[in-house]
């Protein structure tokens, strides 16, 4: 098995001096294996995992909340449901079910640049869910699965729910055996948004500001930067050793690009025992009861795998009591 190093995976908050257009890069590798590692999914589901992950962390990365984001797709394709999630500290995790009897029919392709979801996952929608616990309101979002990649269906959401003009880059693949993900986002800020302290100013990456005369052409700026946006290279997204910094200084320094503070993204599942109990404490004694398989109740975490088991006596000990 190929050994997989500290966490480089991370997300970069940016803005361009020249306009109101904030983004953002994300790299990951680390995180998006140990998701994926006590699974066997077809290469394309990793790869579309990869994707939708970089898509959360993305999508996190652009409001502030205490809690947990939830990127959720139900459809009727060869996929049915994927799920990422990302809590405000920076902790994502994943699971996608699919059609095991159609898992030939996942052909996966090394060389696309994207991957087309309309024909593995048919008709649906993508719902985007923040959950700050049970004081605070929940916000959901949610839009149909058009277009043909995860990115079109984002920009869509964005258009439709918040009315914020967006671009999104999304790239997953195998790097040197390791599979790997990464995206750019470009948001055109609307006035009052840009100036909300969503984000904290931080310093100019590597220092080249560049002065315009009078006002920005938006049109201008915003056109330009997302065919910069779209120069970048899968593999400056995929391979670990090119640094998020060196790629958006490479794409934007002319545009007085401004680094915020970089956030690290890590696996982590928040199962455990406690939460398994506290579900089976909902259901019925007579529900219970027909759980029991050869003596005993096993549940798995659906995202990590992980199984708790419960006899008749350790349910009568931690529930029916
Ligand atoms: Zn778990």
């Amino acid at each position: 098995m190929v050994s997989i190093g500290r966490s480089e995976d991370g997300v970069l908050p940016f803005s361009l001096s020249s306009s109101q257009i904030r983004g953002c890069l994300v790299k990951l590798g680390t995180s998006l294996n140990q998701a994926l590692k006590n699974h066997s999914y077809p290469p394309l589901i990793q790869q579309l995992m990869g994707e939708l992950m970089a898509l959360g962390v993305m999508l996190a990365s652009t409001i502030k909340y205490e809690g947990k984001l939830t990127l959720q797709t139900n459809s009727d394709g060869l996929v049915k449901v994927m799920l990422v999630d990302i809590t405000s500290a920076g902790l994502i995790r994943g699971y996608a079910s699919f059609d095991k009897r159609s898992e030939k029919d996942f052909i996966f392709d090394q060389d696309s640049q994207h991957i087309s979801i309309v024909e593995i996952m048919g008709n649906g929608h993508i719902a985007f869910t923040v959950d700050q616990g049970a004081e605070m309101e929940r916000f959901q979002g949610i839009v149909s699965l058009e277009g043909d990649t995860l990115s079109s269906c984002a920009r869509h959401y964005f258009m439709q729910s918040e009315q914020i003009e967006t671009d999104i880059f999304l790239t997953a693949g195998y790097y040197k055996g390791i599979i790997r993900s990464g995206g750019l986002m470009l948001q055109r800020m609307p006035d009052s948004q840009n100036k909300d302290g969503v984000m904290k100013p931080s310093q100019p990456i590597g220092g080249s500001v560049r002065q315009k005369e009078g006002l920005s052409n938006f049109e201008e700026d915003w056109n330009r930067a997302t065919i910069l946006m779209n120069s970048v290279k899968n593999r400056e997204l995929l391979d670990p050793k090119i640094d998020a910094q060196s790629i958006v200084y490479r794409l934007f320094h002319l545009d007085g690009v401004r680094g915020y503070p970089e956030r690290e993204i890590r696996f982590g599942c928040h199962c455990s025992r406690e939460r398994v109990i506290a579900t089976l404490s909902n259901f019925s004694q007579v529900e219970i009861s027909n759980m029991f398989v050869d003596g005993k109740i096993t549940v798995k975490c659906q995202f990590c795998n992980s199984e708790e088991s419960f006899t008749q006596q350790s349910i009568d000990a931690s529930i029916l009591n």
